[in-house]
């Protein structure tokens, strides 16, 4: 899969590529990656990728040409072209998976009040957001999306099983997990975790799961109701 990411912040990207798992799926050559400074393709000395809005209003608006010129100067065929933007679709862990699929994945960050929207109507095939909160640009956004994404790819998470059992797989959260030690500021690994009868440890793990997805996100346990059959919804 190539990575593609449009940014004013190169190095802050680059960063990211350069770090654990990504680092590794890179030289693994699962994945292929490259950070586009959209400053490159600037017109004019000064590099300037921004402008005032029309119709006025606060703070400044990324310019079409630079991000255009940028977008031409990777975009393959089956390019597909995301925007980060609050105004997007909520991305989730179906869309993950969903854009584990492509090929070419292409990611605008955008800067100051936002992208002119000329961009997005003539390239962006996928506009997303990662939540109701504003961020100071979309690099944050396109790391999160690109991480989770990537995860899905075989060969990336070490063990497969780790992504297969993940929170929301399924819509539960995952159960609270420990490591050693036992005792830990007097405060104790469940008994159950630690008896080595497996069946009651998953029987445990499951109770857990369903207890704390009821409590914390009784949205997603509406979710795994409807998904339940028969005796297990019992
Ligand atoms: N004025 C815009 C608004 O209220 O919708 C926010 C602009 S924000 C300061 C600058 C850039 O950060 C956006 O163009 C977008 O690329 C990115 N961004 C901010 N919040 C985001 C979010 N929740 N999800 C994805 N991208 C976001």
């Amino acid at each position: 899969m190539k990575l593609k990411v449009l940014t004013i912040f190169p190095d802050f990207v680059k960063s990211f590529f350069d770090t654990s798992l990504i680092k590794r799926a890179i030289e693994r050559e699962i994945i292929k990656s490259e950070v586009i400074d959209i400053r490159d393709f600037a017109f004019d000395k000064h590099r300037v990728v921004d402008d005032r809005p029309f119709g006025g209003g606060e703070g400044m608006v990324l310019k079409p040409e630079p991000v255009s010129r940028a977008l031409e100067s990777v975009m393959e065929e089956h390019s597909v072209v995301v925007y980060l933007t609050p105004r997007g679709e909520v991305f989730n862990s179906d869309m993950a998976k969903e854009l584990a699929n492509f090929k070419d994945l292409i990611f605008i960050c955008g800067r100051y009040e936002g992208m002119d929207e000329r961009v997005v109507e003539k390239y962006v095939d996928r506009e997303i957001s990662i939540g109701d909160f504003i961020l100071n640009g979309g690099e944050v956004a396109a790391m999160a999306v690109i991480e989770s994404t990537v995860r899905f790819l075989p060969g990336v998470v070490g063990k497969e099983d780790s992504v297969k059992n993940e929170s929301f797989e399924h819509f539960l959260l995952e159960p609270p997990v420990y490591t050693r030690p036992a005792v830990f500021m007097g405060m104790e690994v469940p008994a159950v975790l630690r008896s080595g009868n497996h069946k009651e440890i998953e029987k445990w793990k499951l109770e857990r799961s369903i207890s704390d997805t009821m409590k914390r996100r009784p949205d997603l346990f509406e979710k795994y109701l409807k998904f339940l059959e028969g005796e297990e919804k019992k």
